[in-house]
């Protein structure tokens, strides 16, 4: 691994009065909320960092009709909210900040809130998601939820029987290009080139579908419609011509960029900037620090996978806090709120007896 110096711990910041605690998450989508929620009812008065945009990727959507328990579906927001609201009925202390720097080096892990506030940890969770990347097209944020989409596993069922188009070439927009063509009457992909670069036999499955459209050499300039997409308008990168499109979805599918810059050099990752995590747990590269959801995840990248491997961090951060905690000595210094059950008993009994205790004159 190579250090990312500019990411370095200034020298002049002190962690000499830095705040201590047992669990610290960084990031607050489904994958945090959720090891917030076990960490919480594991007494281990988890901290979360949610960066700038708590509740993560789903409060940019509308509805979400594939997270089990909410039939009918729910808003993207709302469900956010009831992830918060569980986490924190627990205990869960729920802050505002990015983490801008961290030290893995050492024990207990160091980590820079804002790059001003110095805060150590034993045990760190990271779930700082993957974001999708978009084309920065003029009206394309605005209709994201309301035709634009980043998730054909998401909402393609929300345009049953409707002409949607997806741009991209690689083998995630095959593969999403496909799965469009169950519920749309028509699947336009769109391609700057003159070939995919997906795999051969996506490629193959792609061109051989009577559903799916190649439009080759192609940009998309803008999404056009006021309140819901209404079309597109391209333009042929070969000879400048544009023109409009009717379609009733748009589906970008040019990849991810998982949020991992500020661990580069501190965590392994893949070539994308995936956390690398073992193997059927969330170990990272370092022991203590565990990493869960899309920031570990290209593959499925959804909010109930990135719930369930929360899940697993808070369970694997707990069993890796009380094989390794005690051991290291990082138990005996940790603040009151991540003492144990017993010493809280003895806390309250001690404030009891003192209250029985008159005052000296
Ligand atoms: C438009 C859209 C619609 C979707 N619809 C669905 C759907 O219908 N169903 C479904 O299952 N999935 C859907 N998904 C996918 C789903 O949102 C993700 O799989 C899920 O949110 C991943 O959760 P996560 O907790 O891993 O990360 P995220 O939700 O990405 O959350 C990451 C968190 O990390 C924080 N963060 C990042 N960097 C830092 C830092 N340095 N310090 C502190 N905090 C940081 C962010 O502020 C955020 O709180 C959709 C995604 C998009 C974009």
């Amino acid at each position: 691994m190579v250090m990312d110096t500019t990411l370095s711990i200034p020298d002049t910041l002190s962690f000499d009065a830095a705040e201590r605690h047992s669990v610290v998450i960084v990031g607050a989508g489904p994958a945090g909320y959720t090891a917030a929620l076990y960490a919480a009812r594991a007494n281990l008065a988890p901290v979360v960092f949610q960066g700038l945009q708590p509740g993560g990727q789903l409060v940019t959507t509308t509805d979400v009709e594939n997270f089990p328990g909410f039939p009918g579906g729910i808003l993207g927001p709302d469900l956010m909210m009831k992830f918060e609201d569980q986490a924190r009925e627990f205990g869960a202390d729920l802050r505002y900040g990015t983490v801008t720097h961290v030290d893995f080096s050492q024990r207990p892990f160091r980590l820079v809130v804002d790059e001003t506030t110095p805060i150590l940890a034993d045990a760190v969770i990271v779930s700082t998601g993957a974001s999708a990347k978009y084309l920065g097209l003029p009206n394309e944020k605005r209709l994201l939820g309301r035709g634009v989409s980043a998730c054909a596993t998401c909402d393609g069922a929300f345009f049953r029987n409707q002409a949607l188009a997806i741009v991209g070439g690689g083998d995630t927009a095959a593969e999403e290009a496909l799965f469009l063509t169950r519920f749309a009457s028509k699947v336009y992909l769109i391609h700057r080139r003159g070939e995919l670069r997906a795999s051969k036999i996506m490629a193959e499955r792609v061109m051989v579908h009577d559903k799916i459209e190649p439009i080759w050499n192609t940009e998309v300039v803008d999404v056009l419609g006021e309140n819901g997409v209404e079309g597109l308008r391209l333009r042929n990168v070969e000879t400048g011509d544009e023109r409009d499109l009717d379609v009733n979805g748009f589906f970008v599918a040019i990849g991810h960029q998982p949020n991992t810059s500020v661990f580069k050099g501190h965590l392994e990752m893949d070539a994308q900037g995936y956390l690398s995590t073992r193997p059927g747990s969330t170990y990272t590269s370092i022991e203590g620090v565990f990493a869960c959801g899309d920031v570990q995840d290209h593959v499925y990248r959804q909010a109930i996978t990135a719930a369930g491997t929360g899940c697993m961090a808070a369970i694997d951060a707990e069993r890796w806090l009380a094989e390794h905690g005690e051991i290291d000595g990082v138990r005996t210094e940790t603040d009151y709120h991540a003492a144990p059950p017993e010493a809280s008993t003895a806390q309250t009994n001690v404030a009891e007896v003192s209250k029985a205790v008159p005052e000296a004159p």
